[in-house]
């Protein structure tokens, strides 16, 4: 496609750059499990959690190694990653992500969102792509509710639903 494609998710798990998406085409909402911050907020920006290698005892399930420090003030690290009633989550890169995404958004002709498996019990993702106001394919199994006649409803699992859409399409000439 002309403009190419973006990815909004709250998925933390880094699966789409996996994939083969670049990391500035992929806005985390809810953050990622591959970034570390600080516990205490002392204005240190979030880092890459490459370096920590964690050793788990398996029997009880628990951590055996050094705990992960933050690199400016030596406190205790946490997961780069929003939780449930989370006041301390550093999310201002993940803002930046999503008002670059906009941007991309206002300069793009005619834009459609594929919402893949985007449930009501955590709606981030799926209010995300319903405020945009463009087209909107919802493709999920058991949740594929659309509530407006111009959107489409798949009920599908993703690859399944992917690989009809794209047998249906054909691209370049
Ligand atoms: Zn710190």
């Amino acid at each position: 496609m002309p403009f190419g494609a973006r990815v909004f998710t709250s998925n933390v798990d880094g699966q789409f750059q996996k994939a083969g998406f670049a990391q500035h085409h992929v806005t985390e909402c809810h953050g990622s499990i591959h970034a570390l911050q600080c516990f205490d907020q002392c204005g240190q920006e979030p880092w890459s959690a490459a370096d920590f290698r964690p050793s788990i005892d398996e029997e009880s399930s628990l951590l055996i190694s050094e705990l992960p420090c933050c690199p400016a003030c030596g406190g205790l690290a946490r997961p780069n990653i929003l939780m449930f009633g989370d006041w301390n989550f550093e999310g201002r890169k993940y803002e930046q992500s999503e008002s670059s995404l906009k941007t991309w958004l206002a300069r793009t002709s005619r834009p459609v969102v594929i919402e893949l498996g985007a449930g009501t019990a955590i709606p981030s993702a799926r209010h995300f792509g319903e405020e945009l106001g463009c087209p909107l394919i919802r493709v999920n199994p058991t949740e594929s509710d659309v509530g407006l006649h111009r959107d489409i409803s798949i009920p599908l699992g993703a690859k399944d639903a992917l690989q009809a859409i794209s047998s249906t399409l054909r691209f370049g000439s």
